[in-house]
């Protein structure tokens, strides 16, 4: 069975923009806060929210403190100036285009304009946008309903932002035979059209659907009404016990699409549920997906491309005893990966949940591994010298450090104790711990050419860069969600892939350049290809942004063990 998953599926630009607005608000301050409303029609997120005590208001009180939260819906305008008024610091998270709706909606009551409102009357999108009308506004669903209502001398019509485009497209069309001098406006969210779009199209051409999203939210209710209208089996779940595989069992491709109000890791662990429901019937792939998944969960791939990387780094700067190197590295990067698994499982409770059982069911067996691997780390690189020795200590009591409180609370109102609270810290912090035992340990025991190890250094920092980017763009919500500060939380997904791109040009650029000096062996030119290899992955992940999470990782790391791979011929 082929599985598709919808490019649109998932977190529209306006809800993504509400949840980190509450998210930052919830991480930096230390105020009581609310959302007015739920903030989404989500089950999941809201009992995250709560869990991170964001609690919901559903009606103003008679005074308060703290902030309020105005949901990407809106509010109307009175509802605002209440909360303002009562003493609330309020945070606007309404979404940008539905500010819009609500500028046109004001700027043609003032001018006495009858508001006609296609939509669902009770949305709070369209109870907000009605408290724009100056009393003056009518709410329709239907052409019918419209013929009903008395023919205005003045009127605007503007659609809720979610309303199905068929709809619309009926009044518009009705508006300009029967009203032509009816002002009317394409409000419907260009994302709501896409999603609507695309599912119709998946619909046909696939044998089923699963939609998943609350089953409150209006939008993702009619994605899947739309999937119906085809006359395919269409499953619409809120979590992913709710998969119906009776209902899917005839269907050789199952398309899956999500509501604008669901967040990734939902949809991530749909497909891997329908993917690992698949597995189980061909034996000789369950087989190799968990070793596959043992590799991953454990982080021994992870190790082992830290030991290829250095295995490379040695090789490029023509050092001898690189199997030593790459074994002190590998042991250091399996001890620090599990640690900071084992301190964060919440946030892999949301970006790898299977990941996250494995934590909590093997809590003992993973602690032990991560000392003794930590120790044997430290142990050999005490035999190879005091230098190797005081810098891999240093960075473990870093490591160690990442998620403890340094600063006491009460001296520190910003809340910035831990490292984990620097901004970006995440990401610079393993770039800086795999860059140093990768490259710089085997050189500072081995006295090679400065120069030559600064540009080893640049060229491991930059893969090391890219890869760590890109697994910490795909877990910015969760991260966001535990207040982790990565460094794609404080660029923003856009810039941080334009960084990462840069980065891997410039690494290119680097080696390309000084393969033709005599700073490194011979071909050393041959491992430019890796940050080119690694720029054409992300791309393609970029674009494929369902493919599934281990079968990503375990490319990704794969690709460090081709690099000490392909170092062995340089
Ligand atoms: S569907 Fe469109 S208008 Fe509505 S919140 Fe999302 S981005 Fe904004």
């Amino acid at each position: 069975m082929k599985i598709v998953v919808a490019k649109t599926a998932g977190f529209c630009m306006g809800v993504r923009r509400a949840v980190d607005m509450v998210l930052d608000a919830s991480n930096q301050s230390r105020e009581p806060i609310y959302t007015y409303g739920p903030l989404i029609h989500n089950p999941q997120v809201l009992k995250m929210l709560e869990e991170k005590q964001i609690f919901r208001m559903d009606q103003l009180p008679s005074k308060g403190s703290g902030i309020v939260l105005i949901r990407a819906h809106g509010v109307p305008p009175e509802d605002e100036q209440s909360l303002k008024d009562l003493g609330f610091t309020v945070i606007n998270a309404t979404c940008p285009r539905v500010i819009k709706v609500q500028a046109i909606i004001h700027k043609y009551a003032q001018k006495g304009y009858v508001t006609l409102i296609v939509g669902d009357e009770k949305h709070p999108e369209v109870v907000g946008l009605s408290g724009y009308a100056k009393g003056r506004g009518h709410v329709i669903s239907s052409v019918d309903q419209l013929r009903e209502l008395p023919r205005f001398d003045a009127a605007v019509v503007v659609a809720q932002t979610t309303q199905n485009t068929a709809v619309y497209k009926d009044i518009k069309a009705w508006c300009e035979t029967q009203a032509p001098h009816y002002s009317v406006f394409d409000t419907i969210c260009g994302s709501t059209e896409k999603r609507q779009a695309e599912i119709r199209k998946l619909a046909r051409e696939n044998d089923a659907v699963i939609v998943v999203g609350g089953k409150q939210s209006g939008n993702t209710k009619r994605l899947a009404q739309i999937a119906t209208r085809t006359g395919k089996p269409v499953v619409h779940i809120e979590e992913v016990s709710q998969i119906d595989y009776g209902r899917l069992s005839s269907a050789g491709s199952v398309a899956i699409t999500a509501g604008a109000s669901t967040p990734n890791w939902i949809i991530n662990e749909a497909y891997e549920a329908v993917a690992n429901h698949l597995q189980r019937q061909h034996p000789v792939k369950t087989g190799l997906f968990s070793i596959r998944d043992f590799l991953l969960k454990t982080n021994i791939m992870a190790a082992a491309g830290a030991g290829f990387l250095t295995y490379a780094c040695s090789r490029l700067q023509g050092i001898a005893q690189d199997s030593h190197h790459a074994l002190i590295a590998m042991l250091y990067v399996l001890s620090m990966q599990i640690l900071n698994h084992l301190f964060t499982v919440k946030s892999d409770t949301y970006n790898q949940p299977q990941r996250a059982v494995f934590y909590e069911n093997n809590r003992r067996s993973l602690w032990l591994l991560a000392v003794l691997s930590g120790a044997a780390g430290l142990y050999l690189s005490f035999i190879t010298g005091a230098v190797s020795f005081m810098i891999l200590l240093v960075m473990s009591l870093l490591g160690l450090s990442y998620n403890l409180q340094l600063i006491p609370l009460r001296f520190n109102k910003r809340q910035k104790a831990r490292i984990k609270d620097i901004p970006g810290s995440k990401t610079i912090l393993i770039v800086m711990a795999w860059g140093i035992v990768t490259s710089l340990l085997p050189a500072v025991s081995n006295y090679t050419d400065w120069r030559s190890v600064a540009v080893v250094f640049l060229f491991a920092v930059g893969l090391v860069f890219a890869r760590t980017a890109f697994f910490d763009i795909i877990a910015i919500q969760g991260d966001r969600i535990t207040g982790k500060e990565t460094l794609p939380i404080l660029l923003g997904e856009k810039r941080s892939f334009a960084l990462i791109k840069s980065v891997l040009i410039v690494d290119m650029g680097i080696l390309m350049v000084v393969s033709f000096t005599e700073l490194l062996v011979n071909r050393a030119v041959l491992l430019a290809l890796m940050p080119l290899g690694m720029l054409l992955l992300i791309r393609f992940f970029k674009h494929n942004r369902h493919i599934s999470g281990p079968h990503r990782e375990f490319i990704m790391e794969g690709l460090f063990v081709a690099t000490g791979l392909l170092s062995a011929v340089i």
